[in-house]
């Protein structure tokens, strides 16, 4: 199906902590469509011409909720959106989100550092087994959306990387526990590029199947441009380009080539 092209009233913006805004928009028709770990690309400010992806981070009555961190211009200028504003939204973008875990397999662990908490909630809340959440920040006045967490996991970790707050290390370090502890049927994780290579570390000793979304910086979103590139082992170990935007945002760690 063509991604929809939508004009989204803001009904919400509240700041959720320094840089961090949690916006929801009213976008009945990519609300209807958006499976979990998909992502809207949205047009920012008039100077800027690339759209910016951005996660859905959960659905309800028709509104879509966004999380945003400022990184640079287009972020920044979401940040500054206020209740009533309109938002030109292009989504639901990617091929391919989180799977839906087995009904009948065992529960699933979700890793999340800093914004990429945010497209766990909507797995969470979407999946047909319990889920246990461990969520990284690097220190308590980072630390978003617990409550969201809290109420649909069957268990909730927080970590912070000062310890000042929480579970004192790193998200891979509380996975290894949970690992060693409990027989999960999958892993669903998103963050930095450097939180990702270690749950990657994490997790390949459990041997368990380990989805991840790739939030590459991201050009076109519709698979045009290589702005987003990613070295993906294909059948037979032979490998080749993909593109995030399109035939992901979410691969299975085995997929991706992790030297790039
Ligand atoms: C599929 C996907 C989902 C995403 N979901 C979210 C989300 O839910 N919430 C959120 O806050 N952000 C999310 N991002 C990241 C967000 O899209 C970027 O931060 C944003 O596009 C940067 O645009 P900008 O104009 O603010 O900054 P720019 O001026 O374009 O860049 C500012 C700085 O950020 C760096 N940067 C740009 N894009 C990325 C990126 N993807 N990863 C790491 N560094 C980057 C640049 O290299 C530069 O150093 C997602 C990205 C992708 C690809």
């Amino acid at each position: 199906m063509p991604p929809i092209l939508e004009q989204g009233t803001i009904r919400r913006a509240e700041r959720l902590c320094h840089n961090v805004i949690d916006l929801r928009i009213e976008s009945p028709r990519i609300a209807r469509e958006v499976q979990p770990g998909q992502f809207v690309h949205i047009k920012c400010a008039d100077d800027l011409l690339l759209r910016r992806p951005i996660s859905v981070c959960d659905v309800e009555d028709g509104q879509l909720r966004l999380i945003v961190e400022v990184a640079g211009a287009g972020t920044r200028w979401l940040y500054g959106r206020r209740a009533g504003e309109v938002l030109d939204l292009l989504g639901p973008l990617g091929d391919r989100g989180f799977p839906t875990p087995d009904a009948r397999g065992g529960p699933v662990l979700l890793l999340g550092g800093g914004c990429g908490v945010a497209p766990l909630l909507l797995a969470a809340k979407c999946s047909p087994v319990a889920v246990d959440m461990v969520m990284g920040f690097t220190e308590k006045c980072r630390v978003i959306m617990e409550q969201d967490f809290k109420s649909c996991c069957r268990s909730l970790t927080v970590c912070t990387d000062d310890g000042s707050y929480g579970t004192a290390g790193f998200v891979s370090q509380a996975a290894l526990r949970l690992l060693e502890q409990e027989d999960y049927q999958a892993v669903f994780s998103c963050g930095s590029m450097a939180m990702l290579k270690s749950v990657v570390q994490a997790v390949e000793r459990a041997d368990i199947p380990c989805y991840l979304s790739l939030d590459e910086r991201m050009g076109c979103g519709l698979g045009a441009c290589l702005g987003c590139a990613v070295k993906l082992r294909g059948e037979g170990g032979a490998e080749h380009y993909g593109h995030v935007c399109k035939q992901g945002p979410v691969f299975e760690l085995r997929e991706v080539v992790w030297d790039v």
